[in-house]
């Protein structure tokens, strides 16, 4: 009986054990899976962080100073460390970017300096273009009117920075009469106007065709320029897809002068100026 009851409580014993162990296990297998779900849950959050990120820069003003862009620092130089090692490539493989005129930038972020000069030349009396893209400017309108497309001209081509600055002051000064803040009147005046050193209307290689308007896009001559402008080496500048990029918005009736090569190249890749310097698209 001793016997057996010995053997009894050894067995309860080792039941003891078996369970205690699969207890522990058990507990380990919980834990592991809640390291596992939390470690998922704090990528997730982190993924979601960098988008809100991006949404929120790409919807960005020229303001740089706002709380949400100091959080994001770090976010901000890792996507720019990116774009310029794309920069690299693309400089060197296929275009000189700083030294080539055709292809020079100019928008809110990279405005020309105060004393930027360019040999200009007169189309008419009171218009003038750069001096090495005037030929085919010209040679490009006269083979519109020689196809029947009489009705076209060039409204607006280059312009100075001082008069740009005239333009702008006019404007603000408009504003404030009206009773506006100067911040109030700047915000206005930037949503039609760009600030002097800011329009590549200043290099001589643009061109506003007729009046300037909407309405350029349901004629004759816009169909003729989307299919042969890049020809003669133009761009329509600021196209509607690509408003995100340019932060200008859609005009049909502004053309821009970067050369046949860069131009040929822009239109089959369907890239706008900006994608087409910094690389964007050519990952
Ligand atoms: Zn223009």
């Amino acid at each position: 009986m001793r016997k057996k009851g010995g053997k009894e409580k050894l067995n309860r014993l080792a039941n003891k054990h078996v369970l205690q162990l699969s207890i522990i296990l058990f507990l380990l297998i919980i834990i592991a899976i809640v390291v596992i779900v939390a470690r998922k849950v704090i990528i997730s959050d982190g993924q979601a962080t960098n988008f809100e990120t991006e949404i929120g820069q790409m919807g960005d003003s020229d303001d740089s100073e706002g709380e949400g862009n100091t959080t994001n620092f770090d976010n901000q130089n890792e996507t720019e460390n990116e774009t310029n090692t794309i920069d690299t490539v693309t400089v060197s493989n296929n275009f000189d970017v700083l030294n080539d005129w055709q292809i020079r930038l100019v928008n809110r972020e990279n405005p020309l300096p105060d004393d930027f000069t360019v040999e200009l030349e007169n189309l008419d009396a009171s218009r003038k273009f750069d001096k090495r893209a005037i030929g085919p400017l010209k040679q490009m309108i006269l083979d519109m009117r020689n196809q029947g497309i009489k009705n076209i001209w060039a409204q607006s081509t280059y312009r100075s920075i001082e008069y740009q600055k005239g333009l702008y002051e006019k404007s603000i000064n408009k504003y404030l009469e009206q009773g506006k803040t100067q911040e109030e009147a700047e915000k206005l005046t930037d949503e039609y106007i760009n600030k002097p050193g800011t329009s590549e209307h200043h290099l001589g290689l643009a061109v506003d065709f007729n009046n300037v308007d909407e309405g350029f896009e349901n004629t004759k001559a816009y169909v003729w320029l989307l299919e042969n402008a890049s020809d003669y080496g133009f761009v329509l500048r600021y196209p509607k897809e690509k408003e995100d990029i340019t932060g200008i918005e859609y005009e049909p009736w502004h053309w821009r002068y970067v050369g046949p090569e860069h131009a040929k190249k822009m239109k089959e890749q369907n890239l706008c100026l900006e994608e087409y310097v910094l690389g964007l698209n050519l990952v």
